[in-house]
């Protein structure tokens, strides 16, 4: 796979390279450049110049561009697919449904909706000031924003932010992990061929420095990535005094109570942890379920895990679950699986790297684990579920929010009524009953992190293209005398007057006026 097409190396042809590996394989599929900040500098100049031509088109004019996108992926399924899987390893359904699926749904739901959230806002004042006058609120694009990325869904997570930023009128400076940034590069392809201005979408490949070197350059910042990087970002963002939107870490709680639907949540706790090889923020991280059903629960989720064929994704049908994308992940998955054990956790099914070539691990179920145990308290970020026994809802509820994050959860039970009572005294940003993880297809929906550990603002739904701009104020007046009332010079009659109008607004009483000389 040659990526040379948008990788700039010929402005500052001595970059070093970056090789890019397929993580299921070890082999390599691609190399980039590992961006300086004078070439990220040289790309925001561009970006910056870019973005005024962009913003005059109009909702429309940028529309017709994003939904030639959205067709142009359909075109393409296959190579978006196939690229998206070499790089990450994953298999071939969680690069369609997780990651095309989106990228072209987001494509047409922004097309449609950015003119409905960013639609200029008529405001009414109860100001006395401001009475006969017209105010409006309007939207106008940030400028340059700047989307870096985790290496988990390099379509979703990375390049799926830069769509609303794009439709609200703004050039964007994507940088990918340096893991995954094929995609990237494939989309910046896509969106050329689409007609999308020169500059308008720009890539900077390279490692932390270079996203360092983005953040420095761009007018707002739009991070997904560990709770770690995200503290960094969000520092340096204050300090340029600069929005920031930060997507972080999770550890997702399940909670299944007695009276659930267990063949229901034992299909989803498979799927919905196992799912892209356990590597999404929003994936079931671990479960408590009530005493009465536990046994039947662990039996059904075990035979389920045992059934998944793990292996190096070839086309449809091939694999159900792919291999780990990032090898340090590999390392944190075996750290926790590791003191699970040596704590008294049971291992029920896998618990091991499994190949040797790439990097796996295989998908594992632990129970008998306690709140003690790195598996409970940290991000795991791969493909097991540690289950425990709890004796009712009121200690799931207690151990979900033992948490620094509060990203997802999920809730099962019969009684959908108690289980939104439960949902609402979960502190996260999203919670399902009797589902997992499909909200984050409602773009209308926001998505985004319940405590600090999880992250700073949403994205989706009209709060998800809004952060991509500034907010201007207009206040016209179109019928108008020379002077108006309140202006100099003061007179005593008139401050009486406006005593009495103050007293009446505020207290609903009449005042005597006292005078002022
Ligand atoms: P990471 O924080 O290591 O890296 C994310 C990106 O930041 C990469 O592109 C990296 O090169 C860049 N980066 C590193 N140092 C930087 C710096 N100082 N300044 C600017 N950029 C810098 O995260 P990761 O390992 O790539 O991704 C996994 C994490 O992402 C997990 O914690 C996962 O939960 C989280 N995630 C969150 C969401 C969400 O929506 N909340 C979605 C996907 C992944």
């Amino acid at each position: 796979m040659s990526n040379t097409a948008h990788a700039p190396t010929d402005t500052l042809p001595n970059s070093e390279m970056i090789a890019v590996e397929n993580p299921a394989t070890g082999e390599i599929i691609g190399h980039i450049p590992d961006l300086t900040p004078e070439q990220v500098a040289d790309l925001a100049r561009r970006a910056r110049a870019a973005q005024p031509g962009w913003e005059a088109l109009g909702y429309h004019g940028r529309a017709r561009v994003l939904r030639r996108m959205q067709r142009w992926l359909m075109d393409n399924a296959d190579r978006v697919i196939t690229t998206i899987s070499a790089e990450t390893g994953k298999a071939y359904e969680d690069a369609q449904m997780a990651e095309l699926a989106y990228g072209a749904q987001a494509f047409g739901f922004w097309a449609e909706n950015a003119p409905k959230y960013l639609a200029d806002e008529k405001i009414r004042s109860s100001s006395l000031f401001v009475k006969g006058k017209r105010l409006t609120l309007r939207y106008r694009p940030i400028g340059v924003v700047g989307v870096i990325g985790p290496w988990n869904y390099p379509l979703v997570n990375s390049f799926g932010d830069c769509i609303p930023a794009l439709a609200a009128g703004n050039s964007v400076i994507l940088k990918p992990s340096e893991y995954t940034p094929m995609t990237s590069l494939l989309m910046a392809d896509g969106l050329a061929a689409c007609g999308l201005p020169d500059d308008v979408f720009l890539v900077a490949t390279g490692r932390g420095a270079t996203g360092a070197a983005v953040l420095d350059e761009v007018d707002m910042i739009m991070f997904t990535g560990s709770t770690a990087t995200g503290r960094k970002v969000g520092i340096r963002a204050a300090e340029r005094l600069i929005p920031a939107s930060l997507e972080l870490g999770g550890k997702d709680p399940m909670i299944v109570l007695a009276d659930a639907d267990v063949e229901r949540a034992a299909n989803h706790a498979v799927y919905y942890s196992m799912f892209n090889c356990g590597q999404t923020c929003i994936s079931i991280e671990r479960c408590y379920v009530e005493a009465p059903v536990y046994d039947d629960f662990v039996a059904r989720v075990t035979a389920k895990t045992r059934a998944l064929r793990q292996g190096v994704p070839n086309g449809p049908g091939s694999v159900d679950v792919g291999s780990m994308t990032f090898p340090p992940q590999v390392e944190i998955v075996e750290r926790h699986v590791e003191d699970a054990r040596q704590r008294g956790a049971r291992v029920l099914v896998g618990g091991h790297r499994g190949r040797a070539d790439g990097h796996w691990f295989e998908p594992t179920i632990l129970v008998d684990v306690d709140h003690d145990m790195a598996c409970m308290r940290e991000e795991t970020f791969g493909p097991t579920l540690p289950i425990m026994r709890i004796t009712d809802a009121d200690e799931a509820i207690r151990l979900a929010n033992d948490s620094e994050y509060g990203l997802c959860a999920s809730v099962f039970t019969r009684d959908a009524a108690r289980g939104e009572a439960i949902a609402r005294q979960i502190k996260a940003g999203s919670v399902t009953v009797n589902d997992a993880l499909v909200n984050y297809t409602a773009l209308e929906l926001p998505m985004g992190g319940g405590k600090p550990g999880s992250g700073v603002g949403y994205r989706h739904g009209v709060g998800g293209i809004r952060k991509y701009c500034r907010q201007q104020s207009l206040l016209i007046s179109r019928i108008h005398g020379h002077r108006d009332v309140h202006m100099h010079p003061y007179n005593a009659t008139r401050t009486g007057l406006f005593t009495r109008v103050l007293a009446l607004l505020n207290r609903g009483l009449p005042a005597r006026s006292r005078r002022a000389d």
